[in-house]
């Protein structure tokens, strides 16, 4: 209950304060020791090669100071545990902006150094909630393969299970398993489903199974088998969470996102109104700033230059306003995007502005169709 109720007080605050950021995304480095083939830190890395260095724990220090409000900061990579001052960074955001709901996406390789970084983090930030978001694609030496990494399906497994029996000493911390679906996944999905039932029981853990929407993960005309695929995969599981009110709203939540996007896949065009840019930004690892990752990785807006924040004393709101960034603006208020899949983008846009709420119920009580059983009718946003 407290932490359906924490959510409530995320939506009334973003509701009754237009300036607050519902969320901010760090890439805290482009450092990674896994080798996924359709990662983008390795596009990312090439293009910082002619450009400046990672930002500093004193350059995030002032980001964090003149950032405003913030309700959720998603801390990303690379690995970003590979980063000595993780938990500094997430210490100026907590203390400046506000942060009440923190994101650590992980690959779990780093486990000793995870754990350590949690009990720090637990202690010196007591109102907040964590989100140690682990990925698994797979079972065993599958997962090793998909991401070119072997022995990281045990270590990364081990971590979890870690967390999970450290439970009592963690209760702010959540554990999120993350599973990409890509067109190479198959059997081996189903072996992870009851791994972790095993391993870490089902009701400690949140299973976020997202599909991978890039074109050279899976075709848009492929998406709807896919989508049939997960919705068997996860019925085996949904009996045993139906009791837990917070989990059944957070899974009814995310397969709802995953069916507007679906659906924007299919219409090419967007469904919601996208707030990224106003409510919700994106920050690389060497201090360029965008309202999205598909701007920056996915080439949506061809013409799209990122705003460089040391050139904006490192203050986002400047960074705002530069010509480039309101350029993008114009060009998502003017919805010329195609083929958005950006979660991230849709889970506040969607959540936090009213007038994309139609959109959201509709998703949320999905009709059956001929074409695909995640098809969402006549529920664009205008
Ligand atoms: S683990 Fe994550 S950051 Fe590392 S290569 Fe794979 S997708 Fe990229
Ligand atoms: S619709 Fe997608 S690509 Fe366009 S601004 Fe939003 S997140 Fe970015």
């Amino acid at each position: 209950m407290k932490k359906t109720y924490a959510l409530a007080r995320c939506v009334m605050e973003n509701l009754t304060d237009a300036r607050r950021l519902a969320m901010c995304i760090v890439h805290i480095t482009d450092q990674c020791n896994a080798g996924c083939a359709y990662c983008y830190t390795t596009r990312a890395r090439r293009a910082r090669e002619e450009r400046a260095a990672l930002l500093s724990t004193e350059e995030y220090r002032l980001i964090a100071q003149k950032i405003g409000r913030v309700t959720q900061l998603v801390i990303g990579g690379g690995e970003p545990f590979l980063r000595d001052d993780i938990a500094a960074i997430r210490k100026s955001f907590y203390q400046f902006a506000g942060v009440r709901i923190v994101s650590i996406a992980t690959n779990g390789s780093l486990g000793r150094r995870a754990l350590e970084v949690m009990n720090e983090l637990v202690a010196a930030c007591p109102r907040a909630v964590i989100n140690l978001e682990i990925s698994l694609d797979a079972a065993g030496a599958e997962h090793d393969r998909l991401r070119n990494f072997p022995g990281l399906f045990a270590v990364a497994g081990e971590l979890a299970q870690a967390v999970c029996a450290g439970r009592r000493r963690l209760p702010s911390v959540n554990l999120v398993i993350n599973t990409v679906i890509t067109s190479q996944s198959d059997e081996s999905l189903r072996r992870l489903r009851e791994y972790l039932g095993q391993q870490l029981g089902a009701d400690n853990f949140f299973h976020n199974i997202q599909f991978d929407h890039r074109r050279e993960c899976i075709p848009p005309e492929e998406i709807g088998r896919y989508a049939q695929k997960k919705q068997l995969l996860c019925a085996g599981t949904r009996a045993v969470r139906s009791g837990i009110v917070a989990r059944c709203i957070r899974q009814g939540y995310v397969d709802a996102i995953q069916r507007i996007l679906i659906e924007q896949r299919r219409r090419q065009a967007p469904v919601y109104r996208c707030n990224a840019g106003t409510k919700l930004c994106v920050l690389t690892a060497d201090g360029r700033l965008s309202p999205c990752e598909p701007f920056l990785f996915e080439g949506i807006f061809p013409d799209f230059q990122a705003v460089n924040l040391r050139e904006h004393f490192y203050d986002v709101r400047a960074g705002f306003a530069a010509a480039a960034y309101r350029r993008a603006l114009g060009f998502i208020r003017s919805r010329k995007c195609r083929q958005c899949y950006w979660s991230c983008a849709a889970i506040t846009s969607l959540l936090y502005d009213p007038r994309n709420w139609p959109c959201l119920i509709s998703a949320l009580r999905p009709k059956k169709s001929k074409r695909t059983t995640h098809e969402v009718h006549g529920v664009v946003c205008k």
